[in-house]
Parts: C-alpha cells; structure tokens; sequence
C-alpha cells in the first residue's frame, strides 16, 4: 500500500502517518524528519536545508525529490510505506509519478487531512518535538507522561523553531501557494480522500482505517 499523506502544517499528517505505519507495518518516511536528522549531524543537505526551513520555505526542489526516490526504492518499501510531507509541490508530484511509473509502479492513496488554519496556529503552538528522537507531541491534546519530557527516550521536549507564530504565518501561506493545488492534482487521479483533520486523534485514524481497510 503507497500512499501519502496531504495537508496544511500542523493537519496532523505526521501523527496519522506514525499510527499507518504501525498498523499496516509499512515505512514512515517524513522529509521533514530526514532534514531534521541532517540538521542534527551537521550535513551539507542540513546546512542547506535549514536556511529555508528557519524562514517557513520550501526546501528546493533539487534536494529534495532524489532524495525520497532513492528511499523508496529501498527493499522495505516493497510492500508500501506512507510518505509525510512529500510531496509538497507539483513538480515533486510529477517527478514521484514518473520514478514510480518507470518501476511499474503507482500510489494506492492521498490522504488529504482536512484542518482550516484557525485551528493550524493552536496546534502548531502546543506541538512539542523530541530533541533526540524526534516524537511528536501537544501539550493538550497529546501530552506526554511527564511535562517537558519524551515518554519515548526521556530527552527534552522543545518547541520546533519553524513552529513560532511569525514563521507558522509563513507556512501556511506557502502550504496554500505551493502544496495545495496537489489536492485537485490527486483528485484527477482518483485517488484523493479526504479527511476531516479537526476530529480527535482517534475519530482521525478510524476514518482512516475505513479508507485503506482493518
Ligand atoms: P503535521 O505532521 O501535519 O505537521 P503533526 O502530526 O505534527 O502535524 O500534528 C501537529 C500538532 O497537532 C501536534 O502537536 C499533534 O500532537 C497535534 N495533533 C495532531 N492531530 C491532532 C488532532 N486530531 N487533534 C488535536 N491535536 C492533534
Ligand atoms: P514538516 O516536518 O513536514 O513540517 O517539514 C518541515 C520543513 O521541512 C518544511 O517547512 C520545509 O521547509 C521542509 N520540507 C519538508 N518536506 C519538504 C518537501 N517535500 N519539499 C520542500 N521542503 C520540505
């Protein structure tokens, strides 16, 4: 099952796909946990990367369609994987199509989490990040054990520095610029679901599961 996931910043794309990736035991590939983890060991893709995304951009192209098309041709993306922030431009929608229709291939679903921006600053203000293994969190509405703390490698949990108001403002503007037009892009294909992504986590992933099966 290949599937992807749509949606604003902050929709929910990440916590819905690590909940996928554990029932259907498929790879979760984030490529905003990948610069992540380029930015932490210090590589020339996370020094690039970071100068566009401490702003809210895009990070171009050029980095980042290679990137997940060498992924996903990896042995455990055999059976399917969910991909989570990729992709976020037609061009990088265009360029997995073609990767994927060259290995005779094609994505089974789009999943587009469906959350209007009043709500996107709320939960992008409460989000909180492991700063060593990069789990997610909401102070309210997915708080870890103890305040502060990763329930998953006990390290700190910070606030992501792209998550700041000013720079949510940003991401959005780009999300409606850049990314949104792949719903309809999706939709051509016939493979568009959409979700309604201001439910509770749970109500969330059981409209997923009625999509892709129990
Ligand atoms: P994305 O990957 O789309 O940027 P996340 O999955 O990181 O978004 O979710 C953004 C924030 O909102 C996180 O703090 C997460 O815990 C919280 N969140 C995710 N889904 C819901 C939901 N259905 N209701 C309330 N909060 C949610
Ligand atoms: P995310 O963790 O998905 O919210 O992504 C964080 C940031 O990483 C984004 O704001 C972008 O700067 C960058 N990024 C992640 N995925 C992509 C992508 N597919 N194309 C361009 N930039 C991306």
């Amino acid at each position: 099952m290949k599937i992807i996931m749509l949606g604003a910043p902050g929709a929910g794309k990440g916590t819905q796909a690590k909940k996928i990736s554990e029932k259907y035991q498929i790879p979760h590939i984030s490529t905003g946990d990948i610069f992540r983890a380029n930015i932490k060991e210090g590589t020339e893709l996370g020094k690039q990367a970071k100068t566009y995304m401490d702003q809210g951009l895009l990070v171009p192209d050029e980095l980042t369609v290679n990137l997940v098309i060498d992924r996903v041709e990896h042995d455990d993306c055999k059976n399917g994987y969910v991909l989570d922030g990729f992709p976020r431009t037609i061009p990088q929608a265009e360029a997995l199509d073609k990767a994927l229709s060259g290995l005779g291939e094609h994505l089974d679903y789009a999943l587009n989490v469906d959350v209007p921006d009043e709500n996107i600053v709320k939960r992008m203000a409460g989000r909180r990040a492991c700063i060593s293994c990069g789990a997610t969190y909401h102070v309210v509405y997915a708080a870890p054990k103890t305040e502060g703390i990763c329930d998953v490698c006990g390290s700190e949990l910070v606030l992501r520095d792209d998550d700041k108001p000013e720079t949510v403002t940003k991401r959005l503007g780009v999300y409606h610029e850049q990314t949104k037009p792949l719903i309809d892009y999706y939709a051509e294909e016939g493979i568009l679901k959409t979700i309604d992504g201001t439910q509770n986590l749970e109500a969330v992933f059981d409209d997923i599961k009625r999509i892709l099966g129990e």
